[in-house]
């Protein structure tokens, strides 16, 4: 019985099977892209119709996430489940795990999902994280602030995304402002890091535990939205080294079989500090697609069906502009204009209504230097509101 187990554990789920993703944007959708390209079939499920993901997959479940059957019925019908999107509960997690393999783990899930439980659990590990505190009163922010001085940021301990439940606390006396602000009972203070870049890098990692990681990307932010990534990063060889060892080394430590992103903040000094990890391909890893052999959402298909893993060579050096939902108004984008330089590639995420922040899409210039690759794909944006 274990043997047979064990057999069918690591026995490759086949072209031709069919992949289920909790969730259904757009790195739902460009997963689903990779997966149909390699000759799998896709059902994805969320409480939304007629969504980024659900517009290429095979099968569009519309359900909340805590409708514990359809999760069942969702998970039996699949090969294996894998997430877009990490704030699904942990209960979805463990029903559609009863049914089929959930890669990641329901438990990297649990870890990642929670900024406390995954600050914990790296400094834990020995791994550097921007120093914090948990803080469950106004009494506990203000002496954690006595510690970090300010400015220092308050975030929720779950939950957050893109700059979404964070309040940057630049004196002392706007303390209670900011907890009442957050509207939380648990919460981290970080220090603030004054750093000299931000940086991710996204890795891969197989069911017998080979692991690759793409090339170290920098990024810029605007409003804590991500803005701008470029590959390869402009920092020292030593430091691109050192970040993709380390999330090498998370990858294991958490034993994750897929794909993860870690962002980093790069200290003057050229330390790391780990910012955030993502247990899934990333918004700076958009740029892989074009630039890269096997693109992160290929990788994740290729990992979590226990195949070989790709090529992480660049071809290219590449730069990547996200399109916000900001650039709809006051009138629709000139797409002509945007795709008047043959160099710079369109990609759209399908969804029918832009709001001001929302990812709509993205451009990324491939060059001769990342310089140019910039250039190109911040020309290409402004075009679009020609
Ligand atoms: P997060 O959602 O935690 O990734 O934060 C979004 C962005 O806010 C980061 O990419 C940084 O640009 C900025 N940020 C977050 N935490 C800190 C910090 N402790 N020190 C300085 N900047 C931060």
């Amino acid at each position: 019985m274990n043997a047979t187990k064990s057999r069918t554990e690591f026995e490759p789920i086949l072209p031709g099977s069919t992949i289920g993703v909790l969730g259904s944007g757009q790195l739902g959708r460009m997963f689903a892209i990779a997966a149909r390209r390699l000759g799998y079939r896709v059902h994805t499920f969320s409480p939304d119709s007629d969504t980024p993901t659900g517009q290429v997959a095979d099968r569009e479940v519309t359900a909340a996430y805590d409708d514990l059957d359809a999760v069942r019925e969702f998970a039996s019908q699949v090969a294996v489940v894998t997430f877009e999107f990490e704030n699904v509960p942990a209960a979805t997690a463990e029903a559609a795990g009863a049914l089929a393999p959930v890669r990641p783990s329901g438990q990297v899930l649990h870890i990642t999902q929670h900024r406390l439980r995954e600050k914990t659990f790296l400094s834990q590990s020995g791994f550097p994280v921007t120093p914090f505190r948990r803080v469950t009163s106004l009494h506990e922010l203000q002496a954690a602030l006595g510690e970090f001085g300010v400015p220092a940021i308050l975030k929720t301990a779950g939950w957050g995304y893109d700059g979404k439940g964070q309040i940057r606390i630049n004196h002392v006396e706007e303390s209670a402002a900011a907890w009442a602000r957050l509207a939380t009972n648990e919460a981290v203070l970080e220090a603030f890091v004054d750093f000299e870049a931000e940086a991710s890098v996204v890795a891969v990692r197989g069911r017998g535990g080979e692991c690759v990681s793409f090339p170290m990307i920098e990024n810029s932010h605007s409003h804590h939205i991500l803005d701008l990534s470029v590959c390869p990063a402009r920092v020292p060889q030593a430091v691109q080294q050192a970040g993709e060892a380390m999330a090498r080394q998370v990858l294991e430590a958490l034993d994750v079989v897929g794909v993860l992103c870690i962002e980093y903040f790069v200290g003057r000094d050229g330390n790391l500090l780990i910012n955030e990890l993502a247990p899934r391909p990333h918004n700076s890893g958009h740029l892989t697609i074009d630039a890269c052999l096997s693109c992160q959402f290929e990788q994740q298909v290729r990992s979590i069906c226990g195949l070989p893993l790709g090529s992480v060579e660049q071809v290219r050096p590449a730069a990547m502009a996200n399109l916000l939902g900001d650039l709809w108004f006051p009138r629709s984008p000139n797409w002509v204009a945007a795709c008047r330089d043959p160099r710079v590639k369109l990609h759209l995420y399908g969804k029918a209504e832009a709001r001001p922040g929302r990812k709509m899409g993205h451009l990324t210039a491939l060059a001769d230097t990342v310089e140019a690759a910039v250039a190109q794909a911040q020309a290409a944006r402004q075009r679009m509101l020609e």
